[in-house]
């Protein structure tokens, strides 16, 4: 007997998460046909030889016997000491393990803090670009997103006029990714101030994604938006997949700031939420504490001579080489975000040349439109591979562009 076709909820025909899409599914079926590709679509260091550190993992093995129980559902009380500590030390202000929030990556406490906060129709003000999980979890809790842009001409930076004339009476939060994915943007610490003069004025929350916040380059700073807020009530999103290089260990934490009076129900809210879901993976929760007090391990691969810093480097200068790609050098994170330009940018749709890329020169980038932009000349790709690798990429990138400025 048939059964009926099972609908599923209407608005996730308004969801695109194109990192690990139609793309990456056809890049499987050609490697399945014994191709080798190029894969640089998801910012996931273990797949290029990047590997956590070792005390980060003797953190994890050495105390395996105790990770059987649920923690609380914000997690280890140790752990979010060692958060809140490591908050305090930069200024946040009341940080405190009460205030801290640990997930299964920063990507679940996204959602988790969207969920408790949006009611039908609310509004958040997310970058355009942005790193497209942020509109999902806008969207599949309800909520609105409202882009204010950040356009190349201003080296991806956000004008907060900009971001304050789409306040609306639904406005409920400012989101800031800060290093930016997938442009690499670093914000200033002016601009920083005027997006919390922007909350403090209209009763916003903060919501401030910095999992990329030491992965910084050439000197480029790096601003946390919480020690600015003062009491503006503020989330800080955090973890280890990146600078940590263990996004495998899904642990990321989110820590709430600014005036607790303000921000109560929003605390109560997440968490009962994090207790709905009973805990966090329980073995990476070891880890925190390790990662957050122990050597800094991320600076020498941004460092002139780290991997890094010399695949950056790679990517800078193959465009630089090139009369048909420009870019906004990244200030951090792990990203490149290049145009395409002159000839070769007239009438460009970068599905389908990330697809021509794919099947003619087995190389697998994301097309910038995946990042909630109007603008069809971008694509992104990873700092991850090997320098030479990245060479490599981009002489196959303009292979591409060549044929179809001659075509
Ligand atoms: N936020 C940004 C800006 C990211 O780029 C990512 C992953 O790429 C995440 C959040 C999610 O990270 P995770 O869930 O691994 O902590």
């Amino acid at each position: 007997m048939s059964h009926p076709t099972l609908a599923t909820r209407a608005r996730l025909s308004e969801v695109r998460y194109e990192i690990r899409g139609e793309l990456a599914r056809r890049a499987r079926e050609l490697e399945a046909q014994g191709r080798e590709l190029i894969k640089l679509n998801i910012g996931n260091p273990g797949a290029f030889g990047f590997r956590a550190p070792e005390h980060l993992q003797r953190a994890i093995t050495g105390r395996i016997a105790d990770t059987d129980p649920y923690t609380h559902q914000q997690g280890l009380p140790a752990a979010r000491e060692a958060i809140a500590a490591f908050h305090r030390a930069r200024g946040t202000p009341n940080a405190t393990p009460e205030r801290v929030f640990i997930g299964n990556g920063v990507s679940e406490l996204i959602d988790l803090s969207l969920r408790a906060l949006l009611n039908p129709g609310d509004e958040v003000l997310l970058p355009s670009p942005d790193y497209p999980l942020w509109s999902a979890a806008t969207i599949l809790n309800d909520g609105r997103p409202v882009y204010y842009a950040c356009r190349p001409e201003n080296g991806f930076l956000p004008d907060p006029d900009e971001i304050e004339a789409l306040v609306t009476p639904r406005t409920r939060a400012i989101v800031l990714i800060n290093p930016n994915n997938p442009t690499g943007a670093a914000y200033p610490r002016e601009l920083l101030e005027r997006v919390v003069d922007i909350a403090a004025r209209h009763g916003l929350l903060l919501m401030s994604d910095e999992i990329y916040d030491s992965i910084l380059y050439d000197g480029a700073p790096f601003h946390p938006l919480a020690p600015l807020a003062g009491d503006v009530p503020c989330l800080s999103f955090g973890g280890l997949s990146k600078v940590h290089r263990a996004c495998g260990w899904r642990v990321g934490w989110a820590v709430l700031s600014g005036d607790p009076l303000a921000s109560g129900e929003l605390h109560h809210a997440m968490d009962l939420l994090g207790a709905l879901r009973l805990c966090a993976n329980v073995p990476g929760q070891f880890a925190i504490e390790a990662a957050l007090h122990g050597e800094d391990t991320i600076a020498p691969l941004c460092a002139p001579g780290g991997r890094l810093h010399e695949a950056r480097r790679a990517v800078v200068e193959s465009v630089a080489a090139s009369e048909h790609l420009d870019l906004v050098a990244p200030a951090g994170a792990l990203y490149a975000f290049p145009s395409v330009v002159g000839a070769a940018g007239v009438g460009f749709d970068d599905h389908a040349f990330a697809l021509e890329l794919m099947e003619t020169e087995d190389v697998l980038v994301v097309p910038g439109s995946s990042f909630n932009v109007p603008w069809r000349n971008h694509f992104r790709v990873t700092l991850l591979p090997e320098p030479d690798q990245l060479r490599e990429v981009f002489a196959r990138i303009g292979r591409v562009l060549q044929r179809r400025v001659e075509a």
